[in-house]
């Protein structure tokens, strides 16, 4: 083996066998061209790599020159020696020193050798000597080995690099999203996206513009100069940007686009716009979700010569789609917020209206949270006068208007159309309707520019509308539309019960004043008998002070007097009659009785005038009865001496007439007289008396009279004394006047049960016979003076002796004892007449009896 061959050997084992470090591919890289350098006695080395941008070779290690010194090499330089080893894959040297000029590290022999691998050439190894001798082949062979392992180590260090980057791209967007979607506000989302877009992309600065209802609002970003804190951003608030052309495009074809200014990428109207505002290179971006723009996002460099490569324009794109998201969901999320509230703001609406009667403060009340609930201007409320010709302002909310009543005619603008054709209308552009009428803007003193209007109807009749006047985000929707019928719902109620409630209040003033001004004198209590009114006629009969009477008790103003002690009275039941006198001398009958949900009502009508002319009668009957007692005396002495005189039959006669006459008329008078002397006189003997007693001795006194009808009269004593208290010549007569009735107008043969009953508050006693019975007719007049029934004078030749005027005596005197006088009959049937009169306390307790024939 000759020495040129062991060196080849030793030269080539080493160019392939040196260890290289992969994990610093630079050094690894700076070594391998050292080696060149050695190996093939060169006094410069230098590696160019492939640099795809820009399709050229850029210098990266250098040995014995500077890199600086070297220039970068197109990928398509015309020289033989660059052809041949592109195109062969093999190193090639120059002819000695000639031919190697237009070659890096000429002048002198070079030789070039491409790194090459797995079909792609990453870059080219040079090397050269200045002695001018050729290199060998054997140089070459040790060239294309070290350019063959710089090119594993080139290829390897440019996959670990794109592989880093895909990891820095992908922890970018996993922070970006996950600080982006968590911010739940417009605002926060789009700062957030903003600093995530310019850590991303290393941009001076980044600008959002978000196309909201027409306003278009562009807020810039920027990273703090001199910090490095992560997602910290200043923004510069609102601010104006010119009008690019390259804007309009992203955003209808929502695809991103650069402009550069070195070299050149863009329209020239785009570039020129670049350039005066300063900067070097701008992206634009479009903020959509799906087919929906939100708006445009722009980065923009202010390095000269900046460029944006594609892998830039992906991240900061995808960046920009996380931040359309997330402001979506912001945005869904406040709409969601603010339908909460406005439900909230209806709700506070829905209480005010019901839970106040004052009308005013409650429509006053829902304008301005109707108000705030639409975000309006202000909300108006106009009620239809009662000609039903104008609207009239009655509530507002908002900006106050200028005059409080304003009125607009029924025929006018938005509001009168709604009110006559009881329909909701949205205006949103005033200036275009024919029904805006700008003389009420005049008197309001509005800029109107868009207009909600619903109609406010209870049962189908329009009472006025409710207006929201402009809408700040420029148009009012059907769910606004929606929200203040609601409202308006809420106001036909309020107004609804208010009517109701004055309808109420009038009614109660009018009886008031009824009550007030009528003639019967009136006094209202409440159940415990506190005095609630007191109307005029009672205040001048008692003399009392009407007003300081009201709250205090009715014993305490009727001090000392029946009406008091029965308006207090807890026991007394109701109604209840009374006459009573007042300090002015006058008669009162009263009435008390109760008054459901109020308390006790005494009305009381003067009956003084009825009083006296009840005496004067009593009087003139009393004397007029008198007086004629002494003539008919004297005619009945004159008919009874006669008796014995020889008369004819005839004479007989009418002798006998004259005899039936004067007793009738003197037993008519006797009747009369007592009658005026019982009720004239109020002052009765009351003293224990047994009812037993009584039924005995009226019994016994008519004994005679039934034996003669042969009537049987039935009557079993009770067992127990029961007394009562009473004049017992007064009731006897009762009791008489009774069972001498059922003698008289039962036919002979009769039967009469006289039955006693008793408990411990009451005596009742019965006279029962079965005679002709009393027709139903009669019934409520058998008690009236001088009334005589069918009975009496069932046979008109011989009429039943009487005047009329028993059963009526009877009844006052069982009144006068605090007692009750019925009758039960059934013609035909005979007759049952009853009293109930209050029994003496005893200390025996009784239950009531049966009423059984014995
Ligand atoms: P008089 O007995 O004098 O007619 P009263 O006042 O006692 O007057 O009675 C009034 C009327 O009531 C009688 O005329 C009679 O028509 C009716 N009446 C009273 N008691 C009875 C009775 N027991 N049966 C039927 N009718 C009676």
């Amino acid at each position: 083996m000759t020495d040129d061959v062991r060196m080849l050997q030793s030269n080539l084992y080493r160019a392939a066998t040196t260890s290289l470090d992969f994990d610093s591919p630079g050094e690894a890289l700076d070594e391998l061209i050292q080696l060149a350098n050695e190996l093939t006695g060169s006094d410069r080395a230098a590696l160019y790599e492939f640099d795809q941008a820009s399709a050229s070779f850029t210098p990266r290690f250098s040995e014995g020159v500077s890199i600086s010194d070297l220039g970068r090499l197109s990928s398509t330089a015309d020289h033989p020696v660059l052809r041949e080893v592109i195109s062969n894959h093999r190193a090639v040297a120059t002819d000695g020193s000639a031919g190697s000029m237009g070659l890096p590290l000429a002048p002198g022999s070079v030789a070039c050798a491409p790194c090459f691998t797995g079909d792609k050439t990453y870059g080219l190894m040079f090397i050269a000597n200045d002695q001018g001798k050729a290199y060998s082949d054997e140089d070459l062979s040790t060239l294309d080995v070290l350019a063959a392992r710089a090119a594993e180590l080139l290829a390897f260090a440019r996959q670990t690099a794109s592989q880093n980057y895909l990891f820095h791209k992908l922890s970018l967007l996993y922070q970006a999203s996950h600080s982006i979607t968590g911010s739940h506000e417009r605002d926060e989302a789009i700062r957030q996206m903003a600093a995530h877009l310019l850590k991303a992309s290393s941009a001076n600065i980044c600008e959002v513009q978000i196309l909201e209802d027409g306003t278009e609002q562009i807020r810039r970003f920027q990273q703090p100069l001199g910090q490095s804190v992560p997602h910290t951003v200043v923004t510069d608030g609102p601010i104006q940007v010119p009008n690019y052309p390259i804007h309009d495009q992203v955003l209808s074809e929502l695809m991103p686009a650069t402009i550069n200014l070195q070299p050149p990428v863009g329209s020239g109207e785009d570039l020129a716009l670049l350039q005066s505002e300063g900067y070097t290179a701008a992206a634009v971006f479009p903020l959509a979700v799906g087919n929906d723009p939100l708006g445009l996002v722009r980065i923009l460099y202010e390095q000269p010569g900046r460029q944006i490569d594609e892998q830039e324009m992906e991240l900061a794109q995808a960046i920009v789609n996380i931040g359309a998201i997330g402001l979506q969901d912001a945005i869904h999320l406040e709409t969601a917020e603010s339908r909460a509230s406005q439900l909230q703001a209806l709700s506070e609406i829905g209480r005010e209206m019901t839970s106040t009667l004052d009308l005013e403060a409650a429509l006053e009340n829902s304008m301005r949270y109707a108000q705030e609930m639409l975000q309006a201007e202000a909300c108006v409320l106009f009620l239809l006068d009662e000609g039903g010709e104008e609207l009239v302002l009655k509530a507002s909310g908002g900006r106050v208007m200028r005059v409080k009543d304003v009125a607009i005619r029924l025929e006018e603008g938005i509001a009168g159309w709604v009110a006559r054709n009881k329909s909701p209308l949205i205006v949103n552009d005033v200036r275009t309707n024919p029904l805006y009428h700008s003389a009420i803007d005049a008197q309001t003193g509005m800029l109107t520019s868009s207009v909600l209007c619903v109609p406010l109807e209870t049962r189908g009749e329009v009472l006025g509308v409710i207006e929201a006047i402009n809408n700040p985000r420029g148009s009012f929707t059907k769910t606004d539309q929606q929200m203040l019928s609601s409202v308006a719902s809420w106001a036909a109620i309020a107004l609804d019960n208010a009517n109701l409630f004055q309808r109420v209040a009038e009614e109660r003033s009018r009886l008031e004043a009824t009550l007030v001004e009528t003639a019967d004198a009136v006094v209202l209590t409440t159940p415990a008998g506190y005095i609630v009114l007191v109307n005029k006629a009672a205040a001048q009969a008692f003399r009392i002070n009407a007003e300081k009477a009201v709250g205090r008790p009715a014993d305490d103003i009727f001090f000392d007097h029946p009406l008091g002690e029965s308006l207090m009275s807890q026991t007394l039941e109701l109604p209840t009659t009374l006459e009573v006198t007042t300090p002015t001398d006058r008669t009162l009958y009263a009435t008390i009785s109760e008054v459901p949900d109020v308390g006790r009502v005494a009305v009381m009508q003067d009956i003084t005038a009825l009083k006296q002319i009840d005496n004067m009668r009593a009087q003139l009957l009393g004397t007029a009865a008198h007086d004629l007692k002494n003539p008919l005396n004297a005619i009945r002495l004159g008919a009874d001496l006669l008796a014995d005189a020889p008369f004819s039959e005839q004479q007989r006669k009418a002798l006998d007439m004259m005899h039936r006459a004067t007793d009738s008329m003197t037993s008519l008078i006797t009747g009369l007289l007592e009658t005026i002397r019982v009720e004239s006189t109020a002052n009765i003997l009351f003293e224990p008396t047994n009812i037993n007693d009584l039924i005995r001795r009226a019994i016994e006194d008519l004994r005679p009279l039934a034996d003669a009808k042969k009537h049987t009269i039935q009557y079993v004593p009770p067992q127990e004394s029961l007394l009562i208290m009473g004049d017992p010549n007064r009731l006897n007569s009762v009791m008489s006047n009774l069972i001498s009735n059922a003698i008289k107008f039962t036919n002979e043969g009769g039967k009469i049960h006289v039955v006693v009953m008793w408990n411990d508050e009451e005596v009742t006693v019965s006279v029962k016979d079965n005679g002709p019975g009393i027709p139903e007719e009669e019934l409520p007049r058998v008690f009236e003076h001088l009334f005589r029934g069918r009975a009496a004078v069932s046979d008109p030749n011989n009429p039943i002796e009487g005047t009329g005027l028993g059963l009526a005596l009877a009844k006052t005197v069982i009144e006068q004892h605090g007692g009750r006088l019925w009758v039960e009959s059934e013609e035909g049937k005979g007759s049952t007449f009853l009293f109930a009169l209050p029994r003496e306390a005893t200390p025996k307790t009784g239950s009531l009896k049966p009423d059984v024939d014995r």
